[in-house]
C-alpha cells in the first residue's frame, strides 16, 4: 500500500510553499493524474489541492486579449461567450476533447499538464518505457505504434502529447503564465511543451515547484476563419490520429495571415512558419494547401504501424485550411 499525504491549498501562495516538499504534483481536476496514479505509473508521495485557490476565472486583458485562469473547467472555458464568439478553434478543440464528464472536470492547467496515452506508457507491465522508467529503453519503437509520432522523435522515444486543446492553443500563439519559488514567467505555447530527445520523461520547460496561472490570448486576428479538425478512430470519444488546427485572416479573398497547428504526430503541437509564410498574400487553393502540408510534414518519419499518418495528416490540413476559408462564422 502507497500511503500520501493531501494537503488543501487556500491561495496562490500557500500552494508554492506546500508544493515544496519533495516528490509533490498538485491536483486540480485529477482526470490525468488519478488515472495514472491508479495504474502506479506516477506515486506522488503528497498532493497539493489546488481548487480553492482562485485561478478559475476567464477576464479581458488590456488592449482586447483573454486570459483564462489556469482552473478553469474545461466546459465552462468552451462555452464562455468570449471565447466561442472570438477564440472559436479553442471552443473546438476543448469539446473535441473529451467526454462531457471529463470536460466539466478538466482544468486548462492541467490539459496542459496531460500525458502521454502511449500505451507502454500507461501499464507498468510492460518493462520498456523510458518515459516513465528512464533508461528501460522504448517498447513502442519496435512495438505496436500506430497512434505514435511521425515528427520529432527521437531513439528514445516517439510517443505524441495527446491534448486537442494545446493544438489550438498553438495556432492561437497563446502564452502560458506561470508562478514559482523564483518568480513569475511567462511562456509561449511553442517553447512550452518539449521534444523527447534523450529525456522524454520531461514533458514540459515547467520547473519543479512551479505552478500554472493562467493561459492568455493575444487579440483575436482570427475568429471567423478557423477550424479544428479531428480525425480519429471513432467519432465518439478517442485521442486524435491527426489533428489540425487551422487559422486565417482573410480579406478580400486574400490570405493576410494563416496559422497551421498539428496535433497527434508530434510530443508537442507542431508548427512551421514556412508553411504559413506560404499561404499569406495569396488566395487559398488546393495546390497551395497542399505545398504548405508538405512543408509542415517534410522531416516526417513513419514506424512500422504509423506511416499512414503522414499521407493522412497531409489531407487533413488541405481539408481543414478549405474548411476554415468556407466557414464565415464567428462561433462555434
Ligand atoms: Fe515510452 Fe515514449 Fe517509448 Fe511510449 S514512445 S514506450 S512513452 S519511451
Amino acid at each position: 500500500m502507497h500511503s500520501i499525504e493531501f494537503d488543501q491549498a487556500v491561495d496562490p501562495a500557500s500552494a508554492l510553499r506546500l508544493v515544496q516538499q519533495p516528490n509533490s504534483k498538485f491536483i486540480g481536476g485529477g482526470t490525468n493524474l488519478i488515472d495514472l496514479m491508479k495504474g502506479d505509473v506516477e506515486r506522488p508521495a503528497r498532493l497539493v489541492d489546488i481548487n480553492h485557490i482562485g485561478l478559475a476565472d476567464i477576464t479581458e486583458l488590456p488592449g482586447g486579449g483573454l486570459r483564462i485562469g489556469a482552473l478553469a473547467r474545461n466546459s465552462d472555458t468552451a462555452n464562455h461567450l468570449l471565447v466561442r464568439t472570438r477564440y472559436p478553434l479553442l471552443t473546438q478543440a476543448l469539446l473535441a476533447g473529451a467526454s462531457p464528464q471529463l470536460c466539466n472536470m478538466a482544468t486548462v492547467g492541467g490539459n496542459l499538464l496531460q500525458r502521454t496515452r502511449c500505451p507502454y506508457f500507461m501499464d507498468t507491465a510492460f518493462a520498456m518505457c523510458n518515459k516513465r522508467a528512464p533508461g528501460s529503453g522504448c517498447g513502442a519503437r519496435e512495438g505496436v505504434n500506430r497512434t505514435h509520432a511521425i515528427l520529432g522523435t527521437s531513439d528514445a522515444c516517439i510517443a505524441v502529447n495527446p491534448s486537442d486543446m494545446n493544438v489550438a492553443l498553438a495556432a492561437l500563439d497563446a502564452v502560458v503564465q506561470v508562478s514559482g519559488p523564483r518568480g513569475a514567467r511567462s511562456i509561449p505555447i511553442l517553447e512550452f511543451h518539449r521534444l523527447p530527445g534523450a529525456t522524454p520523461q520531461v514533458d514540459t520547460v515547467l520547473q519543479p515547484g512551479e505552478l500554472i496561472t493562467s493561459v492568455d490570448l493575444p487579440p483575436p486576428l482570427f475568429a471567423r476563419h478557423t477550424h479544428y479538425l479531428k480525425v480519429r478512430d471513432r467519432n465518439s470519444y478517442a485521442f486524435a490520429l491527426v489533428s489540425v488546427a487551422a487559422a486565417l485572416d482573410v480579406s478580400g479573398g486574400v490570405v493576410r495571415q494563416a496559422r497551421i497547428a498539428l496535433g497527434g504526430v508530434a510530443h508537442k503541437p507542431w508548427r512551421m512558419p514556412a508553411a504559413e509564410a506560404l499561404l499569406a498574400g495569396h488566395a487559398l487553393d488546393d495546390a497551395r494547401s497542399n505545398h504548405a502540408a508538405a512543408l509542415l510534414l517534410a522531416g516526417a518519419h513513419g514506424f512500422k504501424d504509423n506511416r499512414f499518418k503522414i499521407k493522412l495528416a497531409e489531407r487533413a490540413i488541405v481539408r481543414a485550411l478549405r474548411e476554415a476559408q468556407d466557414n464565415a462564422g464567428g462561433s462555434a
